[in-house]
């Protein structure tokens, strides 16, 4: 099922150990540049194309990463967190993880949510449930067709992506390369991610998990980013409201509703 919106939401990035593999991206093609000067025209991108592009540009990254295969504990002990929330919310739900040293997690218009190993190394059970929950949250609030449309601009695809049908063309696996990459990079306001905090509170909330999770996921984000390698997360987290004070939001939103433990 296509979904109108596209996210994708940078919790963190670190680069923290040497150990395992990086997170693969694309690396952007010089020769369709040309191309994005041109631009996106809104009236040939519709919301099914962002979903249609994310979809492509997901797959694309599942096909370059190390994947947690069915027989992973990583991959095990996502299924046994999230499985029974596939159908969240309206939303169809496909979840991976991706054995990568970054501490980042994502989720696309088309249902696709991406954990990253690093991540769930840090996180308890109910605090990756917290991030994932603001990830869908980005998903629900439809914050990201222009988003997708700034990716496209940004990965130096945009005539391959627009057409007169509606329906993408077939893009080489460079142009997916660049679209990914720049999906990765893709930034929201403060605002979004506020937003985006609230729907993540709410679905910790609604299905009786422990609403502090999300302000202690919070703290241990915030201990990442004073650091060492502080520098690294500086550029990452710009976009991001201080996680001391989203944690302590969350503090307020619980004593509020009486699950301030
Ligand atoms: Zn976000």
């Amino acid at each position: 099922m296509i979904r109108k919106s596209i996210f994708t939401c940078i919790v963190i990035a670190a680069a923290a150990g040497t150990s395992s593999a990086q997170l693969l991206k694309g690396k952007l093609n010089s020769k369709t540049i040309s191309a994005a000067e041109k631009g996106v025209q809104a009236a040939t991108f519709s919301d099914a194309d962002a979903a249609k592009m994310a979809k492509e540009a997901v797959d694309w990254m599942d096909q370059h990463n190390p994947v947690a295969d069915a027989k992973d504990p990583y991959a095990i002990r996502l299924n046994k967190i999230f499985g029974k929330h596939k159908n969240e919310d309206g939303l169809t739900l496909n979840y991976k993880v991706y054995k990568v040293v970054d501490i980042n997690a994502f989720a696309c218009a088309d249902g696709s949510i991406r954990v990253f190993s690093a991540l769930m190394d840090m996180m308890t059970d109910e605090e990756i449930l917290a991030v994932i929950g603001h990830e869908i949250g980005h998903v629900k609030n439809h914050d990201s067709r222009d988003a997708m449309r700034d990716a496209l601009k940004r990965s130096a695809i945009a005539d391959a992506a627009s057409s007169q049908s509606g329906v993408a063309a077939q893009l080489t696996d460079s142009q997916l390369g660049a679209l990914a990459n720049a999906m990765l990079e893709s930034k929201y306001s403060r605002k979004q991610e506020s937003q985006a905090d609230d729907y993540g509170y709410d679905f910790l909330k609604r299905n009786n998990y422990n609403v502090m999770a999300m302000s202690s996921a919070f703290k241990k984000l915030e201990s990442l980013s004073t650091g060492a390698k502080q520098s690294n997360m500086e550029k990452m987290l710009s976009s991001h409201p201080d996680s001391g004070a989203r944690a302590k939001a969350v503090e307020e939103k619980a004593k509020k509703d009486g699950l301030y433990k």
